[in-house]
Parts: C-alpha cells; structure tokens; sequence
C-alpha cells in the first residue's frame, strides 16, 4: 500500500519504520521535513527518557486536591494561564472525571499494556538500524523530598512490581552515592534500575526520519490543512491534494483541528513544558534525575545536560514565560550542586500533546478505517513511540494486536 504519514515527529517517524518493516512505500508529509526545536515540537527538546516505568495516569483523587494550591504559584510546577482558563475548562472537568478511582484504573492497566512493551521495542528498532548507540540504560532515579512523599511512594512502587517492573525505594545516601552531585537534602529515592535515556531528543528522531528515508520512504515538505475521507483518504496540503491506501495522522498537538474536521472532537489539548539545557555539560550527572515533588527532571544528555518539566496550560499562540525555565532552574540549583550558570544555556519551550486520561489516540478515524490516528501522547511519547507505531502496523494490516485498542480509540470520549 501507499501510506502517507502526516507529521514526521517521533511518532510519525517511529510508524515509517514499522510500515516500511511490511513492505509499503511510504510519504511523511511535514513542513519542516522531521521535527524541530523551533516550532515547539516536543520530539526535537524533550527530556529524553524512556519511561517505561511510569505507569499512573496524571489524574487521581490526591492530584486533584493538590492542583488548587499548586496553582496558587504562577512560577510553580502546574500553572494555568488566565487567558487560556475559558478554553480548558471542559479538558479540566474530563481530567476531574478522569481521577475517579476506577478510572484510574482503567487508564493505569491500558498505560501499563503500552509501557512494558515500549522499552523492548525501542531496543530492537535501534539495532536493526544501527542506532544503538543513542540508548543508554544506567537506571533512573526519582529523588523526594520529605518522608511523607517517601511513604506515599510506596503504593506506586507496589503496584510498578506487581506489573514486572524494576523498582526499589533507595535512601538518600544510597542515590547520592549513585549522584555525588545531589546535595543532602532528600528524605530517600525511587531507583529505576532498567530505565533508559537517549542520545539527545533531536538527534535520534533526526536519525530515525534519516534512517526511514534511506530505507526507501519520501518525505514531502508541505503542511495538512485538512483531510478527506470520500473516496480514496487524501490529505489537503499547501502543496495540493494527496491520495493513498491509507493515512496515519500523526501531528501532535496539531492533530486537534485535523481530526475535528473528519468528525472527532477530541479534547486535545497542550501541557507546555519548558527546559534549558547547557550544551557540552557532561558528567555532572550520569543518569536521568526526577525531582518528583517539583515536577522536573534534568538528563545528562549527550549533547549536554538538560533541566526542565513542568506544566503550563496556556495553548498553542502564548509566547513563552521563561520565567517559569529560571524556577526551574532556581529549584535545580536547591538540589544539584554545580550546575554551570542560568544565562549559559538554551532556553526551549514545546507543546505536549495531552488528553484529560493520559492516554494517547491510536485508533481509526471515525470517517474512515483508513485514516488511523497516532496522536495525543502527552509526557510519554518518546517512551511510546514505537509501540505506537506496531499497533498502528496492526490496523493498516487490519489483524488483531496484542493489547486491547478500544482504551486508545478516538471515540471514546
Ligand atoms: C518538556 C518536555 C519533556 C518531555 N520529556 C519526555 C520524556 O522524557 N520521555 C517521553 O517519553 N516523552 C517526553 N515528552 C513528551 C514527548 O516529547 C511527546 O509526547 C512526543 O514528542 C510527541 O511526539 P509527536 O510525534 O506526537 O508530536 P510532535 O513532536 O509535536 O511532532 C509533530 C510533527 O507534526 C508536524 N506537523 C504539525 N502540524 C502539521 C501539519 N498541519 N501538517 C504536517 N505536519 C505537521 C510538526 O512539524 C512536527 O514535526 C516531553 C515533552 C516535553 C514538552
């Protein structure tokens, strides 16, 4: 079949590798080519963690109580920005819904499907292609701050073993023995013995849309304004009308006005998230560090050391607040001693594609079995990118997978 892939992010690019595994020739359509940094693409300046591990859904009842005075600090690790607050309203009464413990549940066993199968995947596509050398597997460590979130933690880690995942709570000593740049200041630590990172965000999805073009798929610059799903599915670009077999819609947070105009009016909406990162730092820490009660990770990427996280709900037209990077900063100088200074490094701020259950979109359009969706996958789609892109195999070649789909369907809101 013809597959036309709209939007070359680390998912549009993870599902040209599994489509071209089957035979089809394949066309990602993107207007930069694959992502990059500048237009807020998540997949060119995340943090880089394969989080295989994290397996609870943003919403629960304790985060709900939490979230008002969270919000109280406009520089804090959750933030709203009033302009925005009309327009997220109905994404904040499904996210209030989506916390019913139940509920939880439900997104915690479909997140779970998803999870333990992402870091197998990731290591079996960088071999084929030899790219191994972007993944690096040192453990994971989640520092906290006080022994009540030490206590609280516990019920994660539980539920994290009985899914086979590799967990144990550290003390403080133990994570700075791992960490000597972590100052004493911790009640204990979550150690993620098998979480991995990558290379650096923008390096590996460039090397992925590189490595799928040398396997024989095209990439169209050229931007979807809508697509169609009368007769063959086709998208609608800047660069005229685009017919295939088949179209995988995979544009992130843009994938919002493109599905509404075939029927499905996902609650999509962004938790941008900012960093700074200081090229050529290396060595301060070598291995991923959450800072689990401030809501932000720094990773000794390749390329340099990376600080960032945090969730601003503010669309996709705001200009950043780099104001909420230097907090972030501000924080992480609390915690790691050393750090080079603020105004040395890039400041970056990009758009998660988020849906009120945590849970991505991978599912048919509404208009058509031909038109499959692979959006919408919020803090984790670098995690997840390429079971995304097996399942989607799976719909393309319309057999059965492995997870049950109907958590991830369009439809279900
Ligand atoms: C600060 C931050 C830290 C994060 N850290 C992690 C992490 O450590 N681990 C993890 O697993 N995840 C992490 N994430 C989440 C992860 O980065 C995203 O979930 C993931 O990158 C989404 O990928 P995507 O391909 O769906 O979207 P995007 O990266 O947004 O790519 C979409 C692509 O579509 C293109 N496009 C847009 N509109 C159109 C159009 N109309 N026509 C054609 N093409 C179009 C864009 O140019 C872009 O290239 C983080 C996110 C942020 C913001």
């Amino acid at each position: 079949m013809h597959i036309l892939i709209a939007g070359a992010g680390i998912i549009g690019t993870a599902c040209a590798h599994a489509l071209l595994d089957e035979g089809h020739t394949v066309t990602l359509i993107d207007p930069d080519g694959s992502a990059r940094r500048a237009s807020g693409a998540p997949s060119a300046g995340n943090a880089g963690w394969i989080a295989h591990g994290d397996i609870m859904p943003l919403a629960s009842p304790k985060m709900v109580l939490q979230a008002p005075r969270m919000l109280l600090d406009p520089l804090g690790p959750l933030a709203i920005r009033p302009a925005h607050l009309l327009a997220l309203l109905p994404w904040l009464a499904r996210l209030a819904w989506a916390a019913r413990p139940s509920a939880v549940e439900a997104s915690t066993r479909a997140l779970v499907a998803l999870q333990t199968r992402a870091l197998p995947l990731w290591l079996a596509r960088t071999r084929a292609l030899g790219l191994d050398k972007h993944i690096h597997r040192r453990g994971g460590l989640y520092m906290l701050d006080t022994p009540a979130s030490v206590d609280s933690a516990r019920a994660e880690i539980r539920r994290q073993q009985q899914e086979g995942i590799s967990v144990d709570l550290i003390t403080a000593d133990e994570a700075r023995q791992l960490e000597p740049a972590l100052r004493d200041v911790f009640a204990g630590a979550v150690f993620h013995a098998d979480a991995a990172y990558i290379s650096d965000p923008l390096w590996l999805t460039t090397a992925l849309f590189d490595a799928a073009l040398a396997r024989g798929a095209v990439s169209r610059r050229a931007q979807v304004r809508a697509l169609a799903a009368d007769g063959k599915p086709a998208l609608l670009t800047d660069d005229g009308v685009l017919e295939a077999d088949a179209i995988v819609l995979a544009t992130g947070i843009w994938s919002k006005q493109l599905a509404a105009g075939l029927g499905d009016l996902v609650p999509l909406d962004t938790e941008r998230g900012y960093n700074v990162s200081f090229g050529g730092t290396t060595g301060l820490i070598s291995r991923p560090v959450a800072f689990k009660d401030h809501g932000f990770v720094a990773t000794a990427l390749d390329s340099g050391l990376r600080i960032g996280g945090a969730v601003e709900f503010g669309g996709i037209k705001a200009a950043p607040n780099h104001k909420r990077t230097r907090a972030l900063y501000d924080s992480a100088n609390r915690f790691i001693a050393g750090l080079p200074a603020f105004e040395s490094g890039e400041l970056w701020m990009g758009f998660r594609p988020s849906l009120p259950d945590s849970l991505p979109v991978i599912g048919h359009s509404r208009a058509s079995n031909r038109i499959i969706y692979a959006f919408g996958h919020g803090h984790l789609g670098m995690t997840q990118s390429h079971v995304t892109a097996a399942l989607v195999a799976d719909m393309i070649a319309q057999r059965s997978s492995e997870i049950d789909l109907k958590p991830f369907s369009a439809q279900r809101f």
